[in-house]
């Protein structure tokens, strides 16, 4: 059995607390792309942990844990991660990297950095891990699969020709310092043998996991609206977040059984970009201040997330472009406020026209949010062991947004805690 958890939205819907809940009854969970420039979020009996580079199934004794090869791997973010877990969770991880991933260069995040600082208010908001250089590198051929720090001659020829390119650009458009290849092969040194007890041909290991029929998550960072193809480029990311592009990322050569998309309950985005749902003032101070465990500050950057109400728009069409057949509505409990709640139904475009459907981003920048409203329930929700017991405006609000989503809302989300899911299957 194979699963897919993904973002419908722009990221941080909580997938890092599905994937978290999922991973007690599988057997692997796998990262499929991006890098250290999002984080999961993942509440349990040991504390609070952000995790950037580790797949969320790392708190499962049982649950054997990849990185795959679509992963932009940064090994110093990891080995961080890897030592801050182990302080705080008592029993062993398991832990494989795919040899066939590529490894973040220290200069990924410097061209980065320097890249959005050239760009001032231009920049797309990029959260400086490297994403988009490591990206541009994989596709230029200029990156390091992991298994290629293990030959020093290759790494050697293969700096030799990006080195005379990274430094042409580092002198002539960033007025910075030339890059040297001894330091670089030191570094290289350094990431080989931090990352070796971890490396495996995982492609060997996932096709016999397939043939013994265990069941594979497939967990997805970032959201379907931040897709370089599908989303709202160019403030989107440097990999595919959709649910097609995750049996590739993940080294797995496999249909999915099974698409999990997850939405909060209502809209968040970090970063750059139009955002039709947008709230400002004190209606968007009142829903980010009750927003998630976290307050709605992006679990890597810190940044205050844009909040808005409910997109039926955007999460339509997040969940049509992954093919999802189940959604999981998270933070619902967050509404709980409220005596109406208003939901975006419709685009109004500039022309006047209204539209159901998600428009290019040029066009998104115009658009205005078309909203209808349903009453509140108005009492903590977050106490709730099953779905049944939900208030009925609740289970109304629900229903509504299935019914505009077209998919199946088979879970709900009421709090930031692992036992804190409702099933409505
Ligand atoms: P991810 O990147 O999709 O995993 O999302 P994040 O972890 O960045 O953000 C989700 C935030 O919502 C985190 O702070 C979670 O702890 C929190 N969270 C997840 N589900 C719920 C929920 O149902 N209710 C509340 N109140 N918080 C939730």
């Amino acid at each position: 059995m194979i699963k897919a958890i993904v973002g419908a939205n722009w990221g941080d819907e909580g997938k890092g607390k599905v994937t978290d809940v999922f991973a007690q009854s599988s057997d692997i969970v796998i990262r499929y792309q991006g890098g250290n420039n999002a984080g999961h979020t993942i509440i349990n009996e040991y504390g609070k942990f952000a995790l950037h580079m580790l797949p969320s199934g790392i708190f499962n004794p049982h649950t054997l844990n990849i990185i795959g090869p679509g992963v932009a791997l940064n090994i110093h973010a990891l080995m961080k991660e890897i030592k801050m877990v182990k302080e705080r969770y008592p029993h062993p991880i398991k832990l494989l990297v795919s040899d066939r991933a590529q490894v973040v260069m220290s200069y990924h995040p410097l061209f980065d950095q320097l890249e959005e600082a050239r760009m001032g208010h231009a920049s797309f908001g990029s959260t400086k891990s490297g994403i988009a250089p490591f990206y541009s590198d994989k596709y230029a051929k200029l990156g390091f699969q992991v298994q290629e720090l293990f030959h020093t001659p290759s790494c050697i020829q293969k700096l030799e020709r990006v080195l005379p390119i990274k430094n042409a650009l580092l002198k002539e458009l960033y007025h910075h310092e030339a890059l040297k290849i001894e330091d670089l092969l030191e570094e290289i040194e350094s990431l080989k043998s931090a990352i070796a007890p971890y490396v495996a041909d995982t492609f060997l290991i996932l096709k016999d996991a397939m043939v013994e029929k265990k069941v594979i998550l497939l967990e997805g960072q970032l959201g379907a609206l931040r897709d370089p193809d599908y989303g709202i480029y160019p403030y989107s990311t440097s990999s595919s977040t959709l649910a097609s592009y995750a049996p590739l990322g993940s080294g797995l050569m496999s249909h999915l059984d099974e698409v999990w998309a997850v939405t909060k309950a209502y809209s968040s985005a970090v970063g750059a970009g139009p955002f039709v749902a947008e709230l400002f003032g004190e209606e968007a101070q009142t829903l980010r201040s009750r927003g998630g465990d976290a307050g709605e500050y992006g679990a890597t950057t810190g940044r205050p997330r844009s909040v808005g109400w409910f997109d039926a728009v955007a999460t339509r069409y997040g969940c049509a472009i992954q093919n999802a057949t189940h959604v999981v509505l998270t933070n619902i409990d967050v509404l709980s406020y409220l005596d109406e709640i208003p939901i975006i139904t419709h685009y109004e475009l500039e022309d006047g026209s209204i539209t159901p459907h998600f428009v290019a981003t040029s066009v998104l920048w115009s658009a205005k949010p078309v909203i209808k409203k349903v009453p509140g329930w108005k009492v903590d929700i977050t106490q709730v062991q099953r779905y049944h017991d939900l208030p009925q405006e609740a289970k109304n609000y629900v229903d509504t947004l299935e019914e505009l989503i077209g998919v199946k809302i088979a879970m709900v989300s009421n709090g930031p805690r692992r036992d804190q899911i409702l099933k409505r299957l």
